[in-house]
């Protein structure tokens, strides 16, 4: 019989790498080789179950610890997700039985996780549109809350263009109703607190109740890891549950959870610098990709990047075209919708010599498309 794991790596080995530096489509990426090892030694644990594995409950109280520090609230509560759409579910679960409320307003540009977690929870998702410079329309989401809005969600580092929502102003309408405010920083989480983001987005409002931020995408951490945290400790207590045959509560989503993905996430916490590092490269490739973007005929940004993600249009070209083309060259990109565009993500695993390379293969597509 042909050895299994020879087969898998045959199989793996067809899969694009990160380390090509082709994939621009992701928000994870490789991690960190000390998240890695703290994943591998952990790999057993069920965060579960506390009585068998103690220290996972105390790492994950820890690493929450640090995490309500990072987003200015030494006090918030929390847990380790699986990752951004585990944690706007959990988010939004809170928020109906906090309120007994049933309405949820968001941002079209919102991950379409908000969406799923409404229909999960039988609330009605109810979408508002975007300014001008694509992020969400304050006074259009004012106009809509009513009595019946159980929660509004702003996004720091939205999934399309890596934008911030006006979260300072987003709080401002929630604080006036008294309304739940989520803020999905999924991606943004853990860039935001690392360049100095000059606005608010965090719990120093505090009309802020819940954060997601996800170790696994910025965070260098292996996948599965999100981390949610809440304003108050009381909330969460809300879903608490008693697992009477391991003779413990719970107050997750999940049952079983892998202790692995909380280790990882501790290590992560202490490699601040190491992470400041990757994150400062990839701000600084941002700007570099945009502006050898600019320089090409019949290409536009969408927006002035500002976390790391570059996304442009084309009056000229079809956007398809534009991608299929680059496909042919090996490089994975993924597309915008509001406008059509093309967006790339530029992560830890880039270097200078592949935004090198994208832009000559990129003027050389356009090239080729216009001689059509
Ligand atoms: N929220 C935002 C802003 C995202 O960009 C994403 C994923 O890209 C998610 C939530 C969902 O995260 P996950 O795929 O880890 O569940």
């Amino acid at each position: 019989m042909e050895d299994p794991l020879k087969i898998l790596r045959e199989k793996r080995a067809k899969d694009f790498q990160y380390e090509s530096g082709r994939i621009f489509s992701s928000m994870c990426t490789v991690p960190l080789r000390e998240t890695l090892k703290a994943y591998i030694d952990f790999m057993e644990t069920n965060a579960l179950d506390p009585k068998i594995f103690p220290s996972v409950k105390e790492l994950e109280r820890e690493a929450v610890a640090e995490a309500g520090k990072l987003f200015s609230n030494p006090n918030a509560t929390g847990y380790i997700t699986s990752g951004g759409t585990e944690s706007n579910i959990v988010a939004l679960w809170i928020a109906r039985e906090l309120s007994g409320k049933k309405e949820v307003l968001a941002p079209v540009s919102v991950h379409y996780s908000v969406e799923k977690a409404c229909a999960l929870l039988g609330l009605k998702f109810i979408p508002t549109p975007l300014g001008e410079d694509h992020r969400a329309d304050v006074e259009a989401m004012k106009e809509k809350m009513g009595p019946k809005t159980a929660a509004i969600v702003g996004t720091a580092g939205t999934t399309s263009l890596g934008l911030v929502d006006p979260i300072e102003e987003m709080a401002g309408i929630a604080g006036d109703r008294k309304c739940f405010f989520h803020v999905d920083a999924s991606f943004g989480g853990f860039v935001l607190p690392l360049m100095n983001y000059p606005k608010k987005w965090d719990f120093t409002l505090p009309q802020v109740s819940s954060i997601a931020a996800d170790p696994h995408k910025m965070g260098m951490v292996p996948i599965p890891a999100g981390l949610l945290l809440f304003r108050r400790k009381r909330w969460l207590r809300v879903l608490e549950r008693n697992v009477a045959y391991l003779g413990t509560k719970t107050q997750t989503l999940l049952g079983t959870r892998p202790g692995a993905s909380v280790a990882a996430t501790w290590v992560a916490f202490k490699l601040l610098e190491k992470r400041k590092k990757a994150i400062e490269r990839c701000l600084e490739l941002t700007k570099k990709l945009a502006r050898g973007i600019q320089r090409i005929e019949t290409l536009d940004l969408i927006t002035k990047p500002e976390l790391n993600i570059v996304a442009f249009k084309s009056e000229v070209l079809k956007i398809q075209s534009i991608e299929k083309a680059l496909e042919r060259r090996g490089w994975i990109v993924s597309r915008t919708e509001l406008p059509a565009g093309i967006r790339l993500v530029i992560m830890p695993h880039h270097s200078p010599s592949h935004i090198r390379s994208f832009l000559r293969d990129l003027k050389e597509c356009v090239r080729e498309l216009l001689s059509r």
